[in-house]
């Protein structure tokens, strides 16, 4: 286009890139309110130890409740708020919310908390997560928190002195959506893991791949060597649950125990507030 009829196409080009540059500050504008009028939400989801098949877990998953576009899932927006530097006071909101959801409700169990790559950013990190337990008095045995590849290609020395001072708190930090970045086997060497999260799409693929069946084994596998636990994402059948007993795998989650869910919400703010 920008060939045919290049003043044209700039003008269209340019106009383009306004509006997404006031959508974006309008989306910003948005966040910033969500914040102050709690609009975000956590939901939890349960997750299982197949080896009692008993529940070890939830995990605390971000919604924001708009106003006038209803229920949005995390994807919708966290992208954006990692573009525009948000999701550090949102992240931080969502380690407090957890840690107080989980004083709230000891049935919870443990509580896992999704980080980003970019609170990573913030050198004070492990003293927020620190703090988060400290103000809520949550026993730092019951959190979790769950890293991305994505967040261990940055500063590999930088990034494991972190990981390492949160774990001094007592806090357990688990590898999600194992086997869709671009870490190594090595990660999982270099980095002092307490739980592996193997990503859905193995699970998903199982029934017509075998080679995610063989990929799913040989992570079970390589989480027993190591001595750390592996836990399947997105179980949604009885078929996969039974692959995955057959397996051996310790922990699953999925649609198949628990769709993630609201708490009872209000009751509880009310009880903090009084
Ligand atoms: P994740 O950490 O891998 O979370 C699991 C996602 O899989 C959740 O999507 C969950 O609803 C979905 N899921 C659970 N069981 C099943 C199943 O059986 N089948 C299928 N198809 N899906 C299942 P959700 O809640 O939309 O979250 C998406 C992603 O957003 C999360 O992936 C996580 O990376 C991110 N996220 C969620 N909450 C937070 C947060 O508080 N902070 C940050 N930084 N990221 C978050
Ligand atoms: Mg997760
Ligand atoms: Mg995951
Ligand atoms: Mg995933």
């Amino acid at each position: 286009r920008a060939k045919k009829s290049p003043g044209r196409g700039m003008h269209f080009y340019q106009a383009e890139m306004e509006e997404a540059q006031r959508q974006r500050l309008r989306m910003a504008s948005e966040m910033r309110v969500a914040l102050q009028d709690e609009q975000f939400r956590l939901f939890c989801q349960i997750q299982m130890d197949l080896r009692t098949n008993q529940p070890c877990g939830h995990e605390m998953l971000l919604r924001w409740q708009h106003p006038e576009r209803g229920l949005v899932p995390p994807g919708d927006f966290i992208p954006m708020a990692e573009e525009n530097g948000l999701i550090l006071p949102i992240g931080d909101w969502v380690l407090r919310e957890a840690c107080r959801l989980a004083v709230a409700h000891p049935e919870l169990g443990k509580v896992a908390v999704n980080l980003s790559p970019v609170q990573f950013s913030q050198a004070d990190l492990p003293r927020q997560v620190a703090a988060a337990l400290a103000e809520s008095g949550l026993p730092s045995e019951r959190l979790e928190l769950e890293i991305t590849e994505s967040t261990l290609i940055r500063d590999h020395a930088r990034t494991l002195k972190m990981l390492q001072d949160i774990k001094a708190t007592g806090v357990k930090v688990v590898m999600d959506d194992f086997g869709t970045g671009y870490s190594s086997l090595a990660t999982l060497r270099s980095f002092p893991f307490d739980k592996i999260k193997l990503d859905r799409k193995f699970l998903a693929e199982a029934g017509e791949s075998a080679a995610s069946v063989a990929i799913l084994r040989a992570v079970i596998g390589i989480g027993r060597g190591l001595g750390i636990p592996v836990l399947a994402e997105g179980v949604e059948t009885e078929v996969q649950l039974a692959l995955l007993r057959a397996e051996g795998c310790d922990e699953a989650q999925g649609f198949l125990f628990g769709r993630p869910h609201p708490l009872p919400e209000m009751a509880l703010r009310n009880t903090a507030r009084s």
